[in-house]
């Protein structure tokens, strides 16, 4: 059975953490299953938790509209989550249960294989720093940056509902995305890691 298919099938009986007594559908990753890009968000909303389709709703919209502008299609890219069960209205998810589901953000990297990856928000970025042993801090700082380590270059960004709540970080994430644009077109086109640690600040880890 296809690898993403049969952790899917993990995901959806999965009860680690007390996430699973809030849940209507725990929220499996979608997308191409050997994109370059991964985008990693928190954990499902009100309409993932219906749909069971991650990014979907107002938050789903903006990423849409910012992956457009990066020329990255929803299609051309993965999206997942930090945890895969909604946390009760108005939480974020809780250390122990990002741990908990943490295992199988690092399963789809190992499948997927990209080459670029853009945590979206404090909780994506926890989780992407248990996998790779390493503390990132928070958003409101670790956004400035990107990082290389372990052949991967980790680009966090804003959660788009945080821009929805503080419309001031809009012209941030719009210049992120443009920014991703230039970054991918460099890498497709071979520049060297000194020519992209140069023009980016790379951070090599
Ligand atoms: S949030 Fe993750 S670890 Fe917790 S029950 Fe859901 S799938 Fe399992």
């Amino acid at each position: 059975m296809d690898g993403l298919i049969s952790l899917c099938n993990e995901i959806k009986g999965c009860k680690k953490c007390d996430l699973h007594l809030s849940r209507k559908t725990a929220v499996c990753g979608i997308g191409d299953r050997t994109a370059e890009v991964m985008i990693v968000g928190e954990a499902p909303g009100s309409n993932e938790d219906q749909t069971g389709v991650p990014f979907v709703g107002r938050s789903g919209k903006l990423l849409d509209k910012m992956l457009i502008e990066a020329n990255l299609p929803r299609s051309r890219v993965y999206i997942t989550n930090a945890v895969r069960c909604r946390p009760k209205i108005g939480r974020t998810p809780k250390i122990t249960e990002i741990r908990k589901c943490t295992p199988f953000l690092s399963k789809e990297i190992e499948t997927v294989g990209p080459v670029l990856i853009i945590p979206m928000g404090n909780s994506a970025l926890k989780s992407i720093g248990i996998i790779l042993k390493m503390n990132f801090g928070r958003i409101s700082e670790a956004w400035k940056s990107i990082y290389h380590v372990n052949g991967m270059f980790i680009l966090p960004q804003f959660h788009p509902a945080a821009i929805l709540r503080n419309p001031k970080l809009f012209h941030i994430m719009k210049d992120r995305f443009e920014l991703i644009r230039s970054f991918r077109d460099d890498i497709k086109n071979g520049k060297s890691m000194d020519y992209l640690g140069e023009k980016y600040g790379i951070i090599k880890i």
